[in-house]
């Protein structure tokens, strides 16, 4: 790749990965561009857009994923980052997917959330900034969180058999 086609963001994108920590050999390609708005709209479902890039929430008992067992790697659906495994998904009766704990901590980005004037802890993909749902203090051990996500903002990667 020739110098001239580095832009800001990719530099950016380089320099905040240099900090995450160790990253996955499955990991999304470092140094693939992020899709842009456009590109978003064409490939996502509305209600996948709605959620992972207008902060939606997909009607309980509704999405792909609630009730999935199947093992494999929960990605991004905007960037593909591997964000959640299948092991620590629970049944957690909301009719969300439900994890006690992300693939590693680096990955997924919690922000305080003071809409509707609750507290509540939005999360977020760490790598492309798309909504996936919020995490609360009531899961299962050893964590005691529960990553409550959107199917709508995951894709689940079958683990080969
Ligand atoms: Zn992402």
């Amino acid at each position: 790749m020739g110098t001239a086609t580095i832009d800001g963001r990719r530099v950016a994108d380089r320099r905040t990965r240099r900090h995450a920590g160790a990253v996955p050999d499955d990991a999304a390609a470092p140094d693939a561009p992020l899709p842009t708005e456009e590109e978003l709209r064409a490939r996502l479902t509305p209600l996948q857009y709605e959620v992972t890039q207008q902060e939606g929430t997909e009607r309980a008992f509704t999405g792909e994923y609630w009730d999935t067992k199947d093992p494999g790697t929960y990605r991004c659906v905007v960037c593909d980052e591997p964000l959640f495994r299948s092991d620590v998904k629970y049944d957690s009766g909301t009719g969300w997917p439900s994890f006690w704990e992300a693939i590693d901590p680096s990955k997924v980005t919690l922000v305080e959330d003071r809409k509707l004037f609750m507290r509540r802890t939005e999360a977020r993909c760490a790598r492309c900034g798309a909504h996936l749902g919020h995490v609360f203090p009531d899961g299962p051990q050893p964590t005691g969180e529960r990553f409550c996500m959107n199917s709508a903002s995951l894709r689940l990667e079958p683990d080969e058999a």
